[in-house]
């Protein structure tokens, strides 16, 4: 996993550095605020260490435009000691955990260990179905890890039937659910898009339940 560390004093930058490429991470670190946004901005990272005083680019404002701007990886800031506000302040603009300074690197590992978990374990907006994986922060559907490319209406119908697996769906309610026009009109687009998605997916995954609807089938163990 790739971790970014932003902190402009060298002493601890380093320090936080080898602590965590001796703990098997692959590091990036940056001193500048500005540089260290723009890395966090484009690249992908499992976690990023951000130290709050920086000059120029303050590790508040960078937070800040990461999570406006959709960047999700989770943060652990590190603040000033005995500073309650800016804990407060860091907490509020998106970070997933604090570090007063001076800290120990054993408790800075694992607080970056407990922070990747949590945003791993994001059980809730990944379901599985059989070997189908639905990521809905992602948007995505993967079989196998492999992810498969859909249109947004393909998507819209196969992730409400996922979301909703185990439960037989009528063709009335998906076409509700696809939210178009289109479909109130022709009464077998329903029909045609599950012909595409399953063509797309194992055909296996959406059963016809004539007269009825259709069904995912919920399988054990998914969620
Ligand atoms: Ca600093």
């Amino acid at each position: 996993m790739r971790v970014l560390v932003i902190e402009d004093d060298d002493r601890i930058r380093e320090d936080v550095t080898a602590a965590l490429e001796a703990a098997g991470y692959v590091v990036d670190s940056e001193s500048s605020g500005e540089e260290g946004w723009f890395l966090g901005d484009t690249e992908t990272y499992g976690a990023v260490i951000l130290d709050l005083g920086l000059p120029q680019m303050d590790g508040l404002s960078i937070l800040k435009r990461w999570r406006k701007e959709e960047r999700t990886m989770p943060v652990l800031v590190l603040t000033a000691r005995g500073s309650w506000s800016e804990r407060v302040e860091g907490i509020d603009a998106g970070a997933d955990d604090y570090l007063p300074k001076p800290f120990h690197m054993e408790e800075l590992l694992a607080r970056l260990r407990a922070i990747v978990r949590r945003s791993s374990g994001q059980a809730s907006s990944v379901i599985k179905v059989g070997k189908a994986e639905l990521d809905e922060r992602q948007m995505r559907i993967s079989v196998r890890g492999v992810p498969i490319s859909l249109s947004p209406q393909e998507y819209r119908l196969i992730s409400y039937l996922m979301l909703n697996n185990g439960r037989v769906v009528s063709q009335q309610e998906l076409a509700e659910h696809l939210q178009s026009v289109h479909f109130e009109r022709e009464s077998n687009a329903v029909e045609v898009l599950v012909a595409r998605v399953r063509r797309k997916l194992p055909a296996s995954i959406i059963e016809t339940r004539r007269g009825f609807g259709y069904i995912v089938p919920a399988v054990a163990g998914s969620k």
